[in-house]
């Protein structure tokens, strides 16, 4: 089973799509996650998406594409995952939908988390994360039980450069001309799904749950 997962910056997709993932046993493929890794290990890769990064832009089509489809071939992830993400260009979605289709695979369910734009900008400043885990903490709605270090792994916590206010502004405004069109995409295929994202990350994670029919822990 193959479900999209869709929502702004700081919409919470992250948090809710790792616990997800472990829920339904299914793989978590996490594109700014990836390309996060890769800048760190410094590959090519990595260097190319950097550029795009640190201005609040998309990474180019192409480079994403290639780097998700790759990530789909492998093992953990062939029976299913829940993409987080990605797609968020028309382009993606489609590419996505003919690897699939190769497949003879599809999407599933594509889920769409609604937060209002300026819940999404208190959000997007104060947020913190995992250097080593890559959880999510923030300072006022969630902050960790010791200052600068991460509840799940004791990794240390740090701000993303990405997440300074006028970066952050510019991938809300990269999120409603690109991601946008992505929802009425799937919309149109009839599997879209909307999620409230204005609660509790725990009432969220209840609902999503409840999209999987599945009984919140
Ligand atoms: P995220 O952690 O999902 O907010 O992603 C961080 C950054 O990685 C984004 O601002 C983009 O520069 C890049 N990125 C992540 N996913 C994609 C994608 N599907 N397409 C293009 N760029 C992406």
């Amino acid at each position: 089973m193959y479900v999209v997962l869709i929502g702004a910056p700081a919409s919470g997709k992250g948090t809710q799509a790792k616990e997800l993932a472990e829920a339904c046993e299914l793989a978590h493929v996490a594109t700014g996650d990836l390309f996060r890794e890769a800048v760190q290990r410094g590959t090519e890769l990595g260097r190319r998406a950097k550029l795009y990064m640190d201005r609040g832009e998309l990474v180019a089509d192409a480079l994403t594409i290639a780097m998700v489809i790759e990530r789909l071939e492998e093992p953990d992830a062939r029976p299913g995952a829940i993409l987080d993400g990605f797609p968020r260009t028309l382009e993606q979605a489609r590419a996505l939908d003919e690897a699939l289709a190769a497949r003879q695979q599809r999407i599933a369910r594509a889920i769409y988390l609604k937060v209002p734009t300026e819940a999404l900008l208190r959000r997007l400043s104060g947020r913190w994360i995992c250097l080593h885990c890559q959880a999510t903490f923030h300072e006022l709605y969630q902050p960790p039980a010791s200052t600068g270090r991460c509840d799940r792994c004791g990794g240390e916590l740090y701000q993303r450069p990405d997440d300074q206010p006028a970066t952050a502004r510019h991938r809300l405004e990269v999120y409603f001309e690109h991601t946008l069109p992505v929802i009425e995409y799937y919309r149109g295929r009839s599997v879209l799904v909307e999620v409230d994202g204005d609660q509790s990350i725990q009432e969220v994670r209840e609902d999503l749950l409840r999209v999987f029919g599945k009984v919140a822990a």
